[in-house]
């Protein structure tokens, strides 16, 4: 996609290392310990496309997320959004810039103002960044809500957050995130906090608005069959790295990298008959502090060999997909 569409977003060599804290030891050795949240990672994302970033808890794809939309500085790279580079501008430039891209929050529980109504919390951003009259401000607001299938929207825009439910609550926050008609959103587990019925709702929601609004998504989740339920491609992150990268079918029907075929190999099938070789992968995901030599996914990996130990395998095109990984 990424070939024939119009870029967007070009994520170049990110990095975003937090300094640990330094025991008394450290401070007279003058040692420094970093945790590389996220370790040097470049993507695309076009005009119109949704890219799911998928990985555990701790692989860093939280962190990602927020430093494309520079809600954390990053430590190295850059951020390049339509020749701005995001990573570098000043915050009232950053401020023009938030227009167009915004961000849908994983709990609508904590991400809403209980003091605020419905539709004071939908038209901040209008009031804040001023796009428009304020005259037109209440039917920009109704339009969104109404989008968002909370209908009547006047009778939810005067109720205060505690009156909805946890599936109305993050259709408020989607409704936030459109009002001012942004170009791309990222959407960090927006269905996470829910329940089933309701989470197949929001995804089918996300879908819908993504073609209306001609918007681009970038998903994140750690759930694949969601991933692949939305996304046009995937992003495999492990330990802050991304291990494969590429179009959704193709990575989820022939996974390559060791690691995105284990978490594919885990997802529950509908079918108990179906025969799926199970992958098991040892152990919890380490922190990212003491990374391991060479590949850092080879203290769980069941098919690491020597070179695996020794060096860093960085993303190369095989078989059509790019995947850190030093097999065929
Ligand atoms: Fe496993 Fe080696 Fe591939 Fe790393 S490089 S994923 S350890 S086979």
């Amino acid at each position: 996609m990424s070939t024939k569409s119009e870029v967007i977003f070009k994520v170049k060599s990110l990095k975003k290392w937090f300094t640990t804290r330094r025991g008394l030891f450290d401070s007279l050795t003058g040692k420094q310990e970093y945790v590389r949240a996220v370790d040097n990672i470049s993507f695309e994302i076009c005009k119109h496309e949704v890219v799911c970033m998928v990985g555990e808890s701790g692989s860093g794809k939280t962190t990602a997320a927020r430093l494309i939309l520079r809600l954390e500085d990053p430590t190295e790279g850059q951020i390049l959004y339509k020749g701005n580079d995001i990573a570098k501008e000043k915050q009232s430039e950053l401020r023009k810039l938030r227009r167009h891209m915004q961000m849908v929050f994983q709990d609508p529980y904590e991400s809403l103002d209980p003091r605020m109504t419905i539709f004071e919390i939908v038209s901040e951003p209008l009031r804040v960044i001023k796009i428009c009259p304020r005259s037109e401000i209440p039917i920009r607001v109704m339009k969104a809500l109404e989008d968002v299938g909370l209908i009547p929207a006047s009778d939810f825009s005067i109720r205060f957050p505690h009156e909805l439910s946890g599936g109305q609550r993050q259709r408020v926050s989607i409704a936030r995130a459109l009002i001012l008609n942004p170009e791309f959103i990222i959407a960090d587990e927006p269905a996470s906090m829910l329940d089933a019925n309701t989470r197949i709702e929001i995804l089918n929601l996300l879908l819908d608005l993504q073609v209306r609004y001609k918007m681009g998504i970038l998903f994140i989740t750690h759930d694949l069959a969601q991933a692949r339920y939305l996304g046009h491609r995937i992003i495999i992150l492990y330990l802050g790295k991304i291990v494969e990268q590429g179009e959704v079918e193709l990575v989820i029907k022939s996974p390559h990298h060791p690691y995105t075929k284990a978490l594919i190999s885990n997802i529950p099938v509908p079918d108990p008959e179906a025969k799926r070789e199970r992958i098991e992968i040892e152990g919890e995901i380490p922190t990212a502090i003491q990374l391991p030599p060479g590949c850092r996914f080879s203290p769980r990996c069941p098919y690491a060999f020597e070179r695996c130990k020794e060096e860093e395998p960085e993303l190369m095109m095989k078989h059509g997909r790019l995947s850190a990984c030093w097999l065929d």
